[in-house]
């Protein structure tokens, strides 16, 4: 077999929980909540599946599901999606992600990227044939360098992909830097993929930025979401894509041959879970204490703490430990951490192309205040 992916390892996530889990450790590494989802949400799962909905949904995705996103996004973002044809349910994000670069890039196509970034979207164009332009956050904000990023313009350029809340570092695009994107893109027929999983992580005083509220981004953009990250079931892998219809009509192509459509109860509950109340208001405060918690408990310690302004994910630098460990590269460093003081956390050079190694590591905090004070208490060993 002649390998479509030679340079394709295994995703860092995955490595790491496996140490964790051989290795005992508190697993901080992979961003998933280590608590319960509303037991509402599992009794309307239940119902769902009792009533007989149990067989193929429609391609898109259950309508009353699709119509409770689009009515989210109005109310929080004030733009109207219509469910029927520009709103996609999809299997998380990942496939989200996938699916719309499949959809969008031929081969030898340009599509820009922000380093660090998460780490599908590289993989995802190369096998789309694309060519994957990498542009630097700023080296210690995370911020987005517009300079970089026009210049990195070329008139191949298919398609730029954003991620805020920004997956690992936490750091939120602010309304000015959304609307010096927009201007960038302008005069282009460049397509974005906005990555928003973390749309309702956001902490005060910071506000999520959607490119739905930006006409000159919604007009072309796929905005990719995932309940797993709100709901707290990451392993139910359910997302949407809310994409103008000439969008969505592509992206339905390729997901229909590709996933064609996603289980149905789920859906179904995740529709009737939201119809009644905004569980999604109340995420902020709850991960924010936890945040803070964490943040609080770090800060006793000699990890420095890198700004935490969204997501469940907390960046600390680790040069400032006094154990000889923390001369190794991060990833020989989360690897020790998790077999040697039994704390699991991913390196930011995962998120590199070029494994750039800048002493920071990421921690993820959507864990029970018990798991974070026994990963603190192991933490202030060093
Ligand atoms: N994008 C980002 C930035 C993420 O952090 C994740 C989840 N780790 C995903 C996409 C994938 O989300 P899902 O689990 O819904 O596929
Ligand atoms: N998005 C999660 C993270 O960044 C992991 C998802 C996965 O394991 N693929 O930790």
């Amino acid at each position: 077999l002649v390998s479509k992916a030679p340079n394709m390892g295994t995703t860092i996530f995955t490595v790491m929980s496996a140490l964790a889990t051989e290795k005992n450790a508190v697993n901080l590494g992979q961003g998933f909540p280590d608590f319960p989802c509303e037991s509402k949400l599992l009794d309307l799962v239940d119902g769902a599946m009792r009533e007989g909905l149990n067989q193929y949904p429609p391609m898109p995705g259950v309508a009353p599901l699709r119509e409770a996103v689009s009515k989210k996004i109005e109310t929080l973002y004030g733009r109207h999606y219509d469910p029927a044809s520009e709103i996609t349910v999809t299997a998380g994000a990942t496939q989200a992600i996938l699916t719309a670069i499949l959809a969008i890039v031929h081969p030898g196509d340009e599509v820009i990227v922000l380093e660090p970034c998460y780490d599908s979207y590289v993989p995802n164009i190369e096998l789309a044939g694309g060519v994957v332009v990498r542009v630097p956050l700023t080296p210690g904000t995370f911020r987005p360098d517009f300079d970089k990023i026009r210049a990195a313009i070329s008139p191949q350029t298919r398609a730029i992909l954003i991620n805020s809340p920004h997956n690992p570092s936490g750091m939120i695009w602010s309304r000015q830097d959304m609307l010096t994107l927009q201007e960038i893109l302008a005069p282009t027929d460049i397509v974005l993929i906005s990555d928003e999983v973390y749309e309702h992580m956001v902490y005060a005083p910071n506000q999520h930025w959607s490119a739905a509220h930006f006409d000159g981004l919604a007009a072309r953009a796929f905005i990719v979401s995932s309940f797993g990250k709100t709901y707290h079931v990451t392993g139910w892998k359910i997302g949407t894509v809310a994409a103008p219809a000439a969008f969505t009509a592509e992206f339905r192509k390729v997901h229909q041959f590709n996933v064609f459509t996603v289980n149905t109860p789920m859906q179904h509950a995740l529709a009737r879970f939201m119809a009644d109340t905004a569980p999604y208001l109340e995420l902020p405060a709850f991960y924010q204490r936890k945040r803070d918690l964490f943040r609080q408990g770090l800060a006793q310690t000699k990890f420095k703490l890198l700004p935490g302004e969204g997501t469940y994910f907390q960046c600390v630098d680790i040069s400032g430990l006094d154990v000889p460990e923390k001369n190794l590269s991060e990833a020989q460093f989360c690897q020790w951490l998790t077999s040697d003081i039994g704390v699991a956390a991913i390196p930011l050079s995962a998120f590199y192309g070029n494994g750039f190694d800048q002493k920071v590591i990421r921690f993820c905090f959507a864990k029970k205040d018990e798991t974070l004070q026994l990963a603190l208490q192991r933490l202030a060993r060093l």
